[in-house]
């Protein structure tokens, strides 16, 4: 028996054999949040998971999507109330996106505000080279009795992840933060009882192809290491982190 795994921000829809990639997700005890870039793909992501009690879909605005003139924060908004899952959301301050970082602050801060309007979400966010900023605008928009931030892929500093934790978010870990002394040495320091994991396949690879939820057993496997504790008793911690920010977030 493996430990139970949690594979907390993966776009199944973006591998080629996507419905292949569904359907193996339903037979594996892995738990998922499947997270979507364009609230288009909401509704087909969601017939997909049918039935799958395991698989869990996020209504997405990715803000590199932003960057590229789309404009579908209508739509966003529109099946905003038929979900507690949304991701993934969030900004992108990387050269290639930045010109449209203005735009991307502004829908943002719509979805934030949508989103503590309504309570109860659970948010998966994006924050490539603006994590401070992106906290900036949670302290701002999002009051943390009105849901649940995670930080995915957190590439910030020290401060900002202690600044992270007192606003009550949590962390998916994926293998890429554990492969330099510098990342590892800030997610060493990130609270145990906040620290999900994940593979945002297909972004990430695993034996040289693009991983998917099953893989995410070699971060928990690193990530034990990282804390010198036994796999089984961490993938049991991740997976209670799980069930304790999903009743959070039914508690609003
Ligand atoms: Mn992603």
């Amino acid at each position: 028996m493996h430990p139970p795994l949690l594979d907390f921000h993966c776009h199944l829809d973006l591998y080629r054999e996507h419905e292949a990639v569904y359907q193996k997700c339903r037979r594996e005890q892995v738990e998922i949040l499947a997270v979507t870039t364009t609230p288009r793909a909401w509704t087909k992501n969601l017939e997909l998971a049918a039935g799958a009690s395991n698989i869990r879909v996020a209504l997405g605005l990715h803000p590199q999507l932003v960057a590229e003139g789309v404009e579908e924060l209508p739509l966003f908004q529109k099946h905003l109330s038929d979900t507690k899952y949304v991701g993934e959301v969030g900004l992108d301050a990387s050269p290639k996106f930045y010109k449209s970082f203005d735009r991307q602050k502004q829908v943002f801060e719509a979805v934030l505000r949508a989103c503590s309007e309504q309570g109860g979400k659970i948010l998966s966010l994006h924050s490539v080279r603006c994590a401070g900023q992106v906290i900036k605008m949670l302290e701002a928009y999002f009051p943390k009795d009105r849901g649940t931030a995670v930080l995915h892929w957190f590439t910030g500093s020290a401060s900002e992840a202690r600044r992270a934790a007192q606003l009550g978010c949590y962390f998916s870990i994926n293998s890429e933060m554990l492969k330099s002394e510098s990342r590892r040495a800030v997610v060493a320091l990130l609270p145990r009882e906040r620290i999900l994991t994940e593979t945002d396949g297909p972004f990430t690879l695993t034996n040289g192809r693009p991983s998917i939820p099953p893989d995410v057993s070699s971060t928990l496997n690193d990530l034990a290491a990282l804390f010198e504790i036994g796999a089984d008793v961490l993938g049991q911690q991740i997976i209670s982190n799980l069930r304790n920010l999903e009743s959070k977030g039914a508690e609003t």
